[in-house]
């Protein structure tokens, strides 16, 4: 293939100075082959949505977030982390995230029919894009409507990227989603973008999550607890829930406790998995 590059290079060069990088044309290939790939996935409903437990200090189920995959039929199950990117740089994001919206509407339809499962809350990922697509809100209360959801016990995460630009309208579309559809708002990955605390008294959120970061090393580093601390009190003064994400040991559960936190979500309580293995009460401990 070195030599079909140079073949490349040669028809596409003739009187130009021509820079050329095997690895990137390998990268320029594998991205389009998984393009292709995911229009196709998306044709065949190749996703599935795994869940994994929230709890609160009792560690007490007391819902899910909804964590996409991809079951390739060649490859087998492939994580968010080598695809989103890409369905976000193809706009495939869009028809992928609004899959994710309806599967979830969905399930909490299903949740609604049994008392065990009634109140539990079904958090999804909507990117910066999807968010900002003119369509956003008709979507939702569309997939609530059609689905017979309880609007209530969905939650958006969304991230700080979207405080980057046009804060206004990022604003005003949050409090349509919040005041006319009712549905819950969560600040994902929170301390790790670049949300000033000036923005945050401004958003109607009903939830931060603490990134992980400041959670894998809080029973040894004083600076993450402290951070960890100082989030906790912001949102109790806001009146803003707080729950802290990647929890893996009861140590970090424990030093989270000592701060005022009450909802977590991790490794120690339960790993993300398929829906028919959610599990219902106490999860993990
Ligand atoms: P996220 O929303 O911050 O999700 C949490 C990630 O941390 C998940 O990775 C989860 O499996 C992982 N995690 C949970 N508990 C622990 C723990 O105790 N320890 C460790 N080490 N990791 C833990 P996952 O499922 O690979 O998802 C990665 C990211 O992909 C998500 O981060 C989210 O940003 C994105 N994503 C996932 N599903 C969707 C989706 O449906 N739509 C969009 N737009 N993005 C999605
Ligand atoms: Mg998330
Ligand atoms: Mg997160
Ligand atoms: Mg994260």
């Amino acid at each position: 293939s070195a030599d079909m590059a140079m073949y490349k290079a040669k028809a596409a060069g003739k009187n130009r100075l021509f820079f050329f990088d095997p690895a990137m044309q390998t990268e320029v290939e594998t991205r389009a082959a998984l393009e292709r790939d995911l229009r196709q996935a998306l044709l065949e409903q190749q996703f599935v949505l795994y869940l994994q437990p929230q709890v609160d200090q009792f560690a007490q189920v007391l819902g899910a977030e909804a964590l996409i995959r991809w079951q390739h039929p060649k490859r087998g199950l492939i994580a968010p982390a080598e695809f989103i990117q890409v369905a976000e740089e193809t706009g495939l994001i869009l028809p992928i995230g609004q899959w994710v919206l309806e599967e979830a509407c969905r399930q909490l339809a299903r949740w609604k029919n049994q008392a065990a499962t009634a109140s539990l809350t079904l958090a999804i990922n909507v990117s910066a894009l999807q968010f900002r697509n003119s369509a956003f809100i008709d979507d939702v209360a569309r997939a609530i409507g059609e689905a017979g959801a309880p609007a209530s016990q969905l939650k958006l995460e969304i991230t700080e990227s979207l405080l980057l630009e046009d804060i206004d309208g990022t604003i005003t579309r949050m409090q349509t989603l919040k005041s006319e559809l009712g549905v819950g708002l969560s600040l994902d990955d929170f301390g790790t973008g670049y949300s000033s605390l000036s923005y945050l008294k401004q958003l109607p959120l009903d939830q931060i999550k603490l990134d992980r970061s400041f959670v894998s090393d809080i029973d040894r580093n004083p600076n993450d607890a402290a951070i960890a601390e100082a989030v906790i009190a912001l949102g109790r003064s806001f009146a803003i829930s707080v729950i802290a994400e990647g929890v893996e040991t009861d140590e970090q559960r424990a030093a989270l406790l000592a701060r005022g936190c009450h909802a977590f979500q991790g490794f120690l309580f339960g790993r993300p998995g398929p829906i028919a293995e959610f599990p219902v009460g106490q999860s993990g401990r």
